[in-house]
């Protein structure tokens, strides 16, 4: 076999890379109603970023970090997520003090885990998401739901499902922490290897568990809801009426626990139910955060945020049906006869500046395999050019679907056009 791709990374290309591009181009535009603005940081980061945003009990940063000394032996580390990144920006450049509050940055693009490739699961995957940072608020959290419900409604998911839960403040967690700790220390000696390591150094990640054995345990185990401050549980049914205020239907879940330790408050997960009602499983994920800011050096100051990956909810979007035709080719132009090529190429450059997409193949061919590979690509129109036509300065314009033919002059081109392909349906004459 020739030379392949690295083992877990994805090629991308054709309807996969038009479907992967409309999901970023509507997430952009549902993010741009909600006033956030788009951040790009480097996929490259000094480790740190990473060690310190996640804390030590993390098993992303543990396990699966590309991680490697770079020419200068600087430790670098190709992002596993965004948000560290971001708010190693934000804490840089200072925007908490020369921006309005809160900071709303929209992302997307490559990220790396050394993961065991598996379906949906890749070393190199594509995530989006975003991040509300500098405001400590039940008002931003419940935002940021309906904002992620927004965007799959947008997308054609009819049904969206949200689980929430709460895990509260500081003084709820650790009294939390601590009634988890007395509960699996009863049950360690059974439990998995990684759940040794997770009792100490931090037990919720317990909950998380895929263990059969150790998840069976996990469901007897103390739940978050009784261990919530009064301030905490007053803020998680702020954020639940506003949530229902606004007609979002969630279902609070105790046992909904995010990993990372920098989380607090609200967490959710956002899934999508197929026609059937069958539920496809959680397509979001994210929750409220505090301490990541200052773990990098930065002000104390609260986020709150969710990320999806892009490939599981191209896929999802394929299954339901939801990705529509692509757009296909407005022009497929068909040079007949060797004389004129160049006639061709400056014909195709003005239909292009005209706002119209063209193809313009390299040579002159037969016109039923002309017609056929015009096909291929979802044409709207033919425009054959022959040498007849050339000397009298008209051209045909085939309608591909109505097959209707109409004799053009060159000279009106763009007034032929606009016609043929209808004022309102054109791009060309979008704002
Ligand atoms: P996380 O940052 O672990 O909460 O992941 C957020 C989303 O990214 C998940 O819901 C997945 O859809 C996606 N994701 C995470 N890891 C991978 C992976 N290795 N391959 C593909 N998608 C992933």
């Amino acid at each position: 076999m020739g030379i392949i791709a690295v083992k877990g990374t994805n090629d991308i290309y054709n309807e996969q890379a038009e479907g992967i591009n409309y999901i970023e181009e509507l997430f952009s535009a549902v993010c741009n109603l909600y006033g956030y603005r788009r951040m790009d940081t480097p996929i490259l980061e000094y480790t740190e970023v990473f060690d310190r945003s996640s804390g030590d009990s993390s098993d992303v940063v543990r396990k699966e970090m590309y991680t490697f000394l770079d020419k200068g032996n600087r430790s670098v580390t190709m992002r596993p997520e965004f948000t560290a990144g971001i708010a190693r920006c934000i804490n840089e450049h200072k925007l908490y003090a020369t921006e309005e509050l809160p900071i709303k940055a929209f992302y997307y693009g490559p990220a790396f885990r050394y993961e065991r490739p598996q379906l949906g699961r890749y070393r190199q995957f594509l995530q989006a998401g975003v991040e509300c940072v500098g405001v400590d608020s039940a008002r931003f959290d419940a935002e940021t739901i309906c904002l992620a419900v927004s965007f799959l409604q947008m997308l054609g998911f009819e049904q969206v499902k949200i689980k929430i839960n709460s895990l509260g403040d500081e003084a709820s967690r650790k009294a939390y922490r601590e009634a988890l700790t007395s509960y699996f220390s009863a049950h360690i000696d059974s439990m998995c290897e990684d759940c040794h390591e997770r009792i100490k150094l931090n037990p919720l990640r317990i909950l998380d568990c895929k263990v059969p054995h150790d998840h069976e345990l996990a469901e007897g185990a103390p739940k978050m809801k009784d261990y919530l401050t009064p301030e905490s549980e007053k803020r998680f049914y702020q954020t639940l009426s506003i949530l229902a205020d606004n007609g979002v239907d969630y279902e609070v879940d105790d046992s909904l626990v995010r990993g990372l330790d920098y989380y607090s408050e609200v967490v959710f997960e956002v899934s999508v139910l197929s026609s059937a009602g069958q539920d496809y499983g959680a397509v979001m994920g994210g929750g409220h955060y505090d301490g990541l800011l200052s773990a990098l050096g930065g002000p104390q100051m609260a986020g709150v945020g969710f990320a999806f990956g892009l490939e599981r909810l191209y896929l999802l979007m394929k299954d339901k049906g939801l990705l529509g035709e692509p757009e296909g080719l407005d022009i497929y132009l068909m040079p007949v006869g060797e004389g004129v090529l160049d006639e061709a190429f400056a014909l195709a450059q003005i239909v292009r500046s005209l706002g119209f997409s063209c193809f313009l193949p390299d040579k002159s061919g037969k016109l039923g395999s002309q017609f056929k590979k015009a096909e291929r690509r979802k044409a709207k129109f033919a425009l054959i050019l022959g040498e007849e036509e050339l000397s009298r300065g008209v051209a045909q314009l085939k309608n591909m679907k109505t097959q209707v033919q109409k004799e053009i002059n060159l000279e009106d081109i763009e007034d032929e056009l606009d016609e043929a392909f209808g004022e309102s349906q054109h791009h060309h004459h979008e704002e």
